[in-house]
């Protein structure tokens, strides 16, 4: 089977890294793919967000599956044109990623089918606001409806920083908030896959949201991630599985919008229990890099099951007993304003640190400019967004893969690049601290 994943980031260089190791897939294509995926897939420059150019490109290269990485061409709906093709997809229709799309969609998804998770009310004015934040109490957290790519969500003690948030939600057309009441406790990333009726859910994993050590600095889309979580109750996946995914897919099938993919339940272990914090509609980035790294099963054919509504057949899912840690290293900026162009090396060097693999984010490759340092006009890798590598370590322990992934970011060289140095650190020295 040859198999096209859509999206360019660390996350679809994981799942093309994966898929081209499953002895069942052929051939792996990318749209657009980047010059990391290009080492495992053959690249095809169509716009990911495209509905109608993906599901072409996907009749004419003949595959039997097209896998849907990123939240914006599910909401554009790029899975309902492949699915109008009659070809397997991968991925919810846009009506089913609004439980990604719609903090209040998926509020309202939840509380019809008893899932639990923080009180919320939805506002469309400051007054309404205003009286939410009262009714909950500090700290306050506030949520722009839409799409946000991570940076709507606001969690503060400061009644009026969260007002100004919550205003300038409002300001834009159509705006809406979610406030909601505040959930202690760590927090956890399960994701489950599902075909619109059964559900298989992979290995738990934690990500570091925010840019600096100790959890300090500016949220991001992900800083690094580990999985297992030695620290999560036993028994944590089959309840998150009983009373959160198979409760939300069946409500999501008595609407008439079946959900078909990943239902990221990202969840927090409060003292009252388990609690969603978000549901997302795809892999999260980066602990997909974290928890392939440790799945031992072909990954083909569980997502083609996932794709034609045969999760019930699928022999259920080995995982390796190894820990896996990854490490995102961003660009001089992120999560703010980002420089991109600068010349990355080095990578070689931490491909061979044992236990290690490097996936490429925003990498592109230059070789038209000329370059008074690179004068034959090498083909030169650069970096060409803000998080550029994730830097993956797998080993017998935590401690281990994260020691092999430090090594390896060590070896990488990019101009004014950061990346936090904790990932993982407290976990391993088995100090981690519950809330
Ligand atoms: P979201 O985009 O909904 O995942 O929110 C981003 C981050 O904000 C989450 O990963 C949490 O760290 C934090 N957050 C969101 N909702 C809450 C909540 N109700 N209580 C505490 N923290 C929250």
């Amino acid at each position: 089977m040859e198999i096209l994943v859509v999206g360019t980031g660390a996350r679809e260089h994981a799942l093309a890294r994966t898929l081209s190791l499953d002895p069942a897939v052929t051939r792996v294509h990318a749209a657009p793919g980047n010059p990391g995926i290009a080492q495992r897939a053959t690249l095809h420059a169509v716009d990911p967000l495209d509905g109608a150019a993906v599901a072409d490109l996907a009749r004419s290269l003949g595959v039997g599956l097209v896998v849907v990485g990123p939240e914006a061409p599910l909401v554009a709906g790029v899975a309902d044109a492949v699915r109008a093709a009659g070809i397997p997809v991968f991925g919810p229709s846009a009506q089913a990623a609004r439980l990604e799309g719609s903090k209040a969609f998926a509020k309202e998804v939840m509380a019809a089918a008893g899932v639990p998770t923080a009180a919320a009310r939805v506002a469309t004015t400051l007054d309404e606001v205003a009286a939410a934040l009262d009714e909950f109490g500090a700290p306050h957290v506030v949520k722009e409806d839409g799409l946000a790519a991570g940076k709507g969500v606001v969690v503060t003690d400061d009644r009026d920083a969260a007002l100004a948030h919550a205003g300038a939600c409002l300001a834009k057309e159509g705006g809406r908030v979610v406030v909601e009441e505040y959930l202690d406790g760590p927090e956890v990333s399960l994701f489950v896959l599902c075909d619109g009726t059964d559900v298989v859910p992979l290995v738990p994993a934690q990500d570091f949201k925010r840019a600096l050590d100790g959890d300090q600095g500016a949220n991001t889309g992900g800083m690094g991630a580990y999985s297992p979580l030695p620290w999560a109750p036993e028994g944590l996946v089959d309840e998150v599985v009983e009373t959160v995914a198979r409760p939300t897919v069946a409500e999501m099938a008595r609407r008439g919008t079946p959900f078909i993919g990943v239902l990221y339940c990202g969840l927090a272990l409060t003292s009252r229990g388990v609690r969603v914090v978000e549901f997302n509609a795809r892999f999260g980035d980066p602990e997909t890099q974290v928890v392939l790294a440790r799945l031992a099963s072909p990954l083909a054919g569980v997502l083609l099951a996932a794709a034609q509504g045969r999760l019930a057949q699928v022999e259920p899912l080995h995982w390796r007993a190894d820990a896996a840690v990854t490490v995102v290293v961003a660009s001089h900026g992120y999560p703010g304003q980002v420089r991109t162009g600068d010349p990355i090396t080095g990578l070689d060097a931490a491909g061979t640190v044992p236990g290690v693999h490097v996936l490429h984010a925003g990498t592109a490759v230059r070789t038209t400019e000329d370059d008074p340092e690179n004068p034959l006009n090498d083909p030169l890798l650069v970096s060409d967004g803000g998080r550029v590598l994730s830097v993956v370590g797998v080993g017998e322990t935590l401690a281990a893969a994260r020691r092999a992934a430090y090594v390896a970011v060590d070896q990488v060289n990019l101009a004014g690049s950061h990346h936090r140095t904790d990932i993982a650190l407290a976990v391993s020295e088995g100090t981690e601290v519950q809330a």
